[in-house]
């Protein structure tokens, strides 16, 4: 049976990866097991003056390579083996791109949709007040994800600096700029997914300023996919998506009309110029690159057969369960995997910690070029590893990755 639990296809790709690696049982026992977590309970005063209690998490899984890094999400369905898996990527993802860090993933259960701004201003202090002995600078560093945004970064940086008695704006990345965020932040995760995907069609041969793009998502890194494969690109977005539904345009969906209508009522459906059709259909519309931009676990063995792009770039995290991977493999589509693919994020968060240890912020230019370094090295190292051994993209992500956590732990003396 495939699973939906994203902790256990972690663990999957973990024994996948240690079969090729051929490693000990002590290292792989090391890679499936977070190293440390931390749950909260957060009481919260909602606007009608009731208090209401909330779960989170902190999960640091691997701080081998440094200081461990990852979001934190506020999301409805979040589960303690939903932190736990992207925690896990987010080590793989730090170790993918090179930078000095370990990997960590923070979640709190909530919907931040029905929050009014006071009530969600009050749960991301409370949230940082209940993790704080966990935080910090030199220790552990979290950014916004799923339903986290810079204004939340910014309260959880104030209320750090506010019990540690001075600023301390490096123990937060994706800050709004004036407040020691990076420029190139906002788009970093889609811009680094573009550099792969400029890549990717070099080696494939597809001319992208000819080639239809489908988007499956349209948050943070949905709808600057969109746009900079417009901009970047001259591609024609053919399709986007949000959790209401899709809407599709063949003559090209304007970007920027669908996110004003995402602003205005929620959904991206209702965009000028657009009819409407199924996320489930967008999945497996003919088109040449289809980016996954949501959440997990949506091309499944049930769909991934249907799928028709040649490119499939996914900027979301764990967008593709392992029986799925096996049948696009297979087809060959080409799958530039998710800690590849969407580690620009990351990188600028990484980034974002220089300038911020320095104090010296760097321009906009400085920071597109040294990303698309990261990024095309990368991706070329990915492909070369899956042509040498001859194993899809995410494995071939998987034994660069991991090779150079189990490297660190080995240097270390761990295992
Ligand atoms: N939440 C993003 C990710 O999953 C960025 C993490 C970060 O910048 O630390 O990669």
């Amino acid at each position: 049976m495939e699973s939906s639990n994203p902790f256990e296809i972690v663990k999957q790709q973990i024994d996948r990866c240690a079969e090729i690696l051929q490693l000990d049982p002590s290292v792989t026992a090391m890679l499936k097991s977070p190293q440390r977590e931390l749950h909260v309970s957060i009481p919260v005063r909602m606007d009608d003056g009731t208090v209401r209690v909330f779960q989170g998490f902190r999960i640091q899984y691997n701080d081998a390579r440094g200081i461990t890094k990852g979001g934190i999400r506020f999301h409805p369905q979040e589960t303690i083996d939903t932190v736990r898996a992207l925690a896990a990527w987010m080590t793989w993802k730090c170790a993918m791109v090179d930078v000095p860090l370990g990997g960590a993933k923070g979640g709190v259960v909530c919907n931040p949709k029905t929050l009014s701004a006071g009530e969600l201003e009050r749960l991301s202090r409370g949230y940082v007040r209940s993790v704080f002995p966990f935080l910090g600078p030199d220790k552990d560093v979290p950014a916004p994800d799923v339903y986290t945004t810079p204004q939340i970064m910014a309260w959880m940086m104030d209320e750090y600096s506010v019990i540690a008695q001075k600023p301390q704006f490096g123990v937060i990345t994706g800050k709004p700029v004036s407040i020691g965020g990076s420029l190139g932040r906002g788009d970093a995760t889609a811009r680094g997914g573009m550099f792969c995907i400029r890549e990717a069609a070099k080696i494939i041969g597809i001319d992208l300023s000819k080639a239809t793009v489908a988007v499956h998502g349209y948050g943070n890194a949905g709808y600057h996919a969109a746009r900079l494969c417009r901009e970047m690109f001259g591609s024609r977005v053919v399709a986007v998506c949000d959790s209401k539904g899709g809407v599709r345009c063949d003559a090209g969906i304007d970007t920027d009309a669908a996110r004003k209508c995402k602003a205005s009522t929620d959904t991206v459906c209702g965009t000028p110029g657009t009819e409407r059709i199924s996320a489930e259909a967008l999945l497996e519309m003919d088109v040449d690159v289809l980016i996954p931009a949501a959440i997990e676990g949506v091309i499944t063995a049930k769909n991934a057969g249907a799928v028709k792009a040649r490119i499939v770039a996914e900027l979301a995290n764990g967008p593709t369960t392992p029986e799925a991977d096996d049948i696009l493999f297979k087809k060959g589509v080409h799958v530039i995997p998710d800690f590849l693919c969407n580690a620009g994020g990351v990188t600028v968060s990484y980034f974002e910690m220089v300038q911020n240890f320095y104090l010296y912020p760097w321009s906009e230019a400085d920071v597109h070029e040294r990303l698309d370094a990261k990024m095309t090295s990368a991706y070329h190292s990915v492909v070369n590893t899956s042509r040498e051994y001859n194993i899809t993209m995410r494995q071939a992500a998987y034994v660069k990755a991991v090779g150079r956590v189990v490297d660190a732990m080995k240097l270390r003396g761990w295992v």
